[in-house]
């Protein structure tokens, strides 16, 4: 291994702001490894919805941060107990401080990147794959519905999406009729080639007579919104009796605090998970992570890349991703 350097290039965040408080630097300090931590030279970060909060501060974190939560690259040194992880050993992980050259991960957090796999595949698919998988089967419970033949109503907004795609993609092979929602004619046509049976255009169409249509008036039974804000009202609506609405992102803002008495009206199930709540245990994690790469050297999981952007253009990809312009996975390189 080539000796580590003392500086590294990065994004760093001073102040809480819009996509310019994303300073692109050359003289970070390499992080100094902890006891359980290794060193990876990052190949790719994901580009996650989650960044722009921790950019703009609606969630907390001391600065100045490097933001960032996925990555795929090498490890390049390693503290002492690092468990079977060693140097030169192609890895993947979910923690903080990902936009930068390298970031020190504790071993725990680690996953091997198996044969089959490329590393832009694994930081691809890392954050928003996991989510899609864990929510579908532990917030919505939909596993149950594999290989039972015809399965429930389940509404994925934002389909063409990062999370969307993924969620679409997992919740068709599940054994679900997916309706998916997306802003405009080409994200509806990707929405239906990743596995929607129907897509509905959130600019041009009424989302909740449309559903209604599709389902003959029996409503969606489970609601996938990472939209919040704008669609929360219309998932109630939309909704079928003892329904699931799995209410898990901001991408149009905070979902204001809301009356519970309206639950009551069809017996509604509300969930707000989180992802990292999920993966706690090192056999949660590392079970999950197994699933997932199963799904992704099966084809069953295929997500576009929108685009790979230089590190130092991430202010450009923040601002196109908040600016609904993408499709499918950001990614980040060097
Ligand atoms: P996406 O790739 O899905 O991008 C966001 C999409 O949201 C846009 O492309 C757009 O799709 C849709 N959207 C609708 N209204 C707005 C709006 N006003 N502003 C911006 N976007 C809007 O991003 P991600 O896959 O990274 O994340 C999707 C959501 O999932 C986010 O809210 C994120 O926080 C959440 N998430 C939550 C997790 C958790 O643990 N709770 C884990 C992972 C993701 P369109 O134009 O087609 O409507």
């Amino acid at each position: 291994m080539p000796p580590v350097p003392k500086t590294m290039s990065g994004i760093l965040i001073t102040e809480n702001g819009g996509p310019e408080v994303l300073q692109y630097k050359t003289d970070i300090p390499v992080p100094v490894l902890k006891e359980g931590e290794v060193l990876v030279k990052n190949e790719f970060m994901g580009i996650n919805y989650i960044d722009t909060y921790f950019r703009t501060g609606l969630y907390k974190a001391p600065l100045p941060l490097i933001t960032g939560k996925e990555a795929a690259g090498t490890i390049i040194a390693v503290h002492s107990s690092t468990g079977g992880f060693k140097e030169g050993d192609r890895v993947t992980y979910l923690h903080d401080h990902a936009y930068a050259e390298f970031t020190a991960v504790p071993a725990s957090k680690l996953a091997h990147i198996p044969d089959g796999i490329s590393s832009q595949q694994a930081a691809a698919s890392m954050l928003q794959g996991l989510t899609a998988l864990t929510f579908a089967r532990e917030a919505a419970g939909l596993d149950k519905t594999l290989g039972l033949g015809e399965g429930p109503w389940v509404l994925v907004h934002a389909a063409a999406g990062g999370t969307g795609t993924n969620l679409v993609q997992i919740l068709s092979v599940m054994g679900a009729k997916v309706i998916g929602t997306a802003g405009g004619a080409e994200k509806c046509e990707l929405a239906k080639k990743n596995g929607a049976q129907w897509a509905i255009d959130n600019k041009n169409e009424d989302v909740v007579a449309r559903v209604k249509e599709i389902t003959g008036g029996h409503g969606v039974d489970v609601v996938f919104d990472g939209v919040g804000k704008a669609t929360f009202d219309g998932d109630l609506e939309m909704i079928a009796r003892k329904g699931t609405l799995v209410s898990f992102g901001n991408a149009s803002g905070p979902v204001p605090p809301i009356d519970v008495l309206k639950l009551g009206a069809k017996n509604i199930k509300l969930m707000r998970p989180v992802l990292f709540n999920y993966i706690v245990t090192q056999e949660e994690r590392d079970s999950y992570t197994a699933e997932l790469f199963d799904l992704l050297k099966s084809g069953k999981v295929n997500v576009k890349i929108h685009d790979i952007y230089p590190l130092k253009d991430v202010a450009r990809a923040h601002s196109d991703l908040e600016g609904r312009k993408t499709t499918g996975k950001l990614l980040l390189k060097l």
